[in-house]
């Protein structure tokens, strides 16, 4: 079907014909769409059904990564391009007079993850079948994803998100494999056989029935799967209000939760997280034990990961299944429970640690939290041992403690491996948060710092870069990106840089036009593109970088000497809609830009953009057209971030603190092909534990500070009144919690190198090339084999 352009051509026509009943002529660009699709579909299929079979009969280890959010964006060119088809299926389309572009643009990203966490799980799953590893994913079909951003007035708006409206052409919907969930009910203990056995009554069941995509290898046969379970009303479930009942369960599926950061404490989200939990590994148990092996050889052919501690009723939830379900003894499932489970850690923030009141959590699963009480009490006899008398380390400790369940604790204690998600929040996490558990378990804890698919992320966000690396230095990069370091012999050749140069200008140019269409404002692509795209968070500090821009305009009008290199400053972000103070950011973000691209005295110079509903499609657009990349996130408080990843394998350079992942960024590129500036994290961590900060400080000495901070308040701004009041309480009532005042002037330090730099063209180009040469270590094919080497014991099965 996609041997030949003209085979091509006669089997889609066929197609379009079969599935939507009409010709050609009269069909429209979404039935095409659909059509193309569904062949895609078809062609794996073989494939698909080959892997599984492969994976049945084989008996070969198998990974599960549980994970509440999974951040695919779009699948079809990246689909075509994995498959090796996309020549052949642009050459058909344009012969038949249509731009495989214009099919691309039909199809709804599938948002269902809010920022990095589900762009990891979707990159991985990337990788998992890319290098032919037995990997799958398990999540949830959410009705709407994240939701959709609009500005109106300069505010966010939030709209719901609709991406199943026409259908997902990638899914199969598979009945037969539903899974019942039971919740609400009692439990019930009794006598059997000389053992204790328990049973739940009267419970309200749910269920769970699994959407299978198949997930795509790069030339390789490998088919994975990411399965996602939709919420449907139960034909167990009897004597309800069967109206409330059905709207109750369907809302288990119905959306996405805005904000990955913030614990909603909502029964609704428990309920979500238990269904993710109970259908994954009921299923996961089921087809374990169709291959009629023994349940005590579980751990050594099933590994289950925990992607945060949304899924970590995972360690109860196996505890259950091996004992009430298939009648082992505590110790027996204890040790097959820990030997599957492995858990990553994506945070420090104490806001973001999940915890559940019990009085929500015990109602709602009765048999879970007796389990989650029993793994406590033994995990306090054991620290009693360890530590006895030492009650206060013990209650900070427990699974259980002050009325409520703690997640991260649960998934720390029955798992055999706890991973960070870069080199310095690993080390945070060893050191200072997580720091009783580390002497407890010292080696379960380890790094893998986090990665993203060069696939996506370059091969196909960027083609003219991909060309360039291909032409010099052959294709082995796309199988082996850390080859692309092979580029660093074309350092200060002029020729190359040229073609680097260009590149970039290129995308600038296919990125101003998005800007002119969306925005109505033109902006200068000899300018450089300063870009910060990322979730709204007050310490990802979007407001340094919104008050650096205000200092320039300011600098602008007052300083006729002043020489600023031409600017744009371009935002893309999202804010969870109950977040207050993320919103009054975005508001000042398009009020700066609406003062400022309006002024003809600085908008020569200076122009600020901010690009509604930031999202992975959007994205491709956006990284390949950075000069910069902001990652400016006060030091200690970014776990790894990914979005530094995407730039530099794009050619950008980075204004960062010395957080996350940027700290590797650093020691790869050397510090002279990044610019850093700020606070370090130990130096943050320090003044958070022995104070010593004083905001005002800042205010009084830094008479720049203090007409940015007067300003958001003075009537600067048209029309704002008390708009931005709280933004200027944060800065010097609450003493600046964020250290935006204690970087501010380093941040224009390092901002007025940047603008000096840029000007010596091959200079700027080399470091370009440095980053691009180096980028290929943030491949998540290497953080995939390390999570199967050292963490999954994992092996890749039969390449092509
Ligand atoms: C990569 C990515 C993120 C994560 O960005 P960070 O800068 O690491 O926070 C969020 N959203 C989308 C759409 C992404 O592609």
């Amino acid at each position: 079907m996609f041997s030949s352009v003209t085979e091509f051509k006669a089997s889609f026509l066929k197609k379009l014909e079969m599935t939507h009943g009409t010709s050609f002529a009269e069909s429209t660009k979404r039935e095409q769409f659909q059509t193309l699709g569904l062949m895609i579909r078809e062609y794996v299929s073989t494939d698909w059904i080959k892997t599984n079979e492969q994976y049945r009969t084989n008996g070969q280890k198998q990974v599960y990564y549980l994970s509440i959010e999974f951040l695919l964006g779009r699948l079809l060119r990246h689909n075509l391009m994995n498959l090796g088809i996309e020549q052949v299926v642009s050459e058909g389309l344009n012969e038949l007079g249509i731009e495989l572009d214009d099919l691309e643009e039909i199809e709804a990203d599938a948002g269902l993850g809010n920022g990095g966490l589900g762009r990891l799980a979707a990159c991985f799953l990337d990788s998992l079948a890319s290098l032919s590893l037995p990997g799958h994913g398990c999540g949830i079909r959410y009705k709407h994803g994240l939701f959709e951003q609009k500005i109106v007035d300069g505010y966010q708006v939030e709209l719901p998100e609709q991406w199943l409206r026409h259908g997902h052409v990638w899914e199969v919907r598979k009945a037969d494999d539903a899974v019942e969930i039971p919740f609400w009910g009692s439990v019930e203990s009794y006598h059997e056989n000389g053992r204790f056995v328990f049973r739940h009554l009267n419970a309200e069941s749910v269920t769970a029935v699994p959407y299978d995509l198949p997930v795509i290898g790069y030339e390789t046969e490998t088919v994975n799967t990411l399965r996602l379970w939709s919420a449907e009303p139960s034909r167990f479930t009897a004597n309800v209000d069967i109206l409330k009942y059905k709207k109750e369960t369907e809302s288990i599926s119905e959306l996405l939760y805005p904000d990955d950061t913030h614990d909603e404490g909502k029964i609704l989200r428990l309920k979500q997280q238990y269904l993710l939990v109970a259908a994954s590994l009921q299923s996961i148990v089921r087809s374990y034990k169709k291959q009629k092996r023994s349940l005590l050889d579980f751990h050594n052919h099933v590994s289950i990961h925990i992607n945060d501690t949304h899924p970590a009723l995972a360690v109860p939830e196996l505890m259950r299944i091996l004992m009430d379900d298939e009648g082992l003894g505590w110790d027996e499932a204890w040790n097959i429970t820990e030997n599957t489970l492995s858990y990553t850690n994506h945070t420090t923030l104490s806001e973001a640690l999940e915890k559940w009141p019990i009085r929500i959590f015990q109602p709602l699963l009765p048999r879970i939290f007796m389990i989650i009480e029993e793994i406590n009490e033994r995990f306090c006899q054991k620290l009693w041992d360890k530590y006895p008398g030492d009650w206060s380390r013990i209650e900070n400790m427990a699974v259980i403690g002050h009325g409520e369940v703690r997640m991260a604790p649960l998934a720390i204690v029955g798992s055999h491996s706890i991973n960070g998600v870069a080199k310095l929040h690993t080390d945070i996490l060893k050191e200072r948060e997580m720091n009783s558990f580390y002497q407890v378990f010292p080696e379960r804890f380890n790094n893998k710092t986090n990665g993203i698919t060069h696939r996506r992320w370059l091969l196909k966000a960027n083609p003219r870069l991909a060309n360039l690396v291909t032409e010099s230095i052959g294709p082995a990069w796309i199988s082996n990106p850390e080859k692309m370091e092979a580029l660093l012999k074309f350092k200060h050749d002029s020729a190359f840089l040229e073609k680097l140069g260009d590149i970039k200008t290129a995308n600038k140019q296919k990125l101003a036009e998005i800007i002119l269409e969306k925005t109505g404002i033109a902006v200068d692509t000899a300018s450089i593109f300063d870009v910060q795209v990322k979730r709204l968070h007050a310490y990802k500090r979007q407001l340094l970088n919104v008050l650096h821009i205000m200092y320039l305009y300011n600098r602008l009008k007052s300083d006729s000497d002043f020489n600023l290199y031409p600017r744009t400053f371009i935002f893309g972000a999202k804010a969870s809609p109950g977040y207050y103070f993320a919103k009054k950011v975005i508001k000042l973000i398009n009020t700066v830009a609406e003062k400022v691209n309006n002024d003809p005295a600085v908008n020569e110079k200076l122009k600020v953009v901010f690009l509604e509903n930031y999202r992975v499609s959007l994205a491709e657009d956006i990284f390949p057209a950075a000069d910069i990349s902001e990652q400016i996130s006060t030091a200690s408080k970014e776990a790894s971030g990914t979005g530094n990843m995407k730039f530099m394998m794009n050619g950008a350079l980075t204004v960062g603190t010395l957080d996350g992942a940027n700290v590797e960024i650093t020691e790869l590129v050397g510090e002279e092909n990044i610019f850093l500036f700020g606070l370090s994290a130990s130096e943050v961590l320090d003044f958070q534990r022995n104070g010593g900060y004083y905001s005002r400080e800042y205010y009084h000495y830094d008479q720049r500070i203090r007409d940015v901070t007067e300003q958001l308040v003075n009537g600067f701004f048209p029309d704002t009144e008390d708009e931005f009041t709280a933004i200027y309480d944060s800065l010097l009532d609450h003493n600046d919690q964020y250290f935006v005042l204690r970087d501010f002037a380093s941040y224009v330090d390092i901002q007025e190198r940047i603008g000096d730099e840029y000007r010596a063209k091959d200079a700027w180009l080399d470091k370009s090339l440095i980053n691009i040469a180096k980028s290929g270590f943030f491949s998540s094919d290497r953080t995939i084999r390390e999570y199967a080497d050292e963490i999954w014991k994992i092996a890749p099965g039969h390449k092509k």
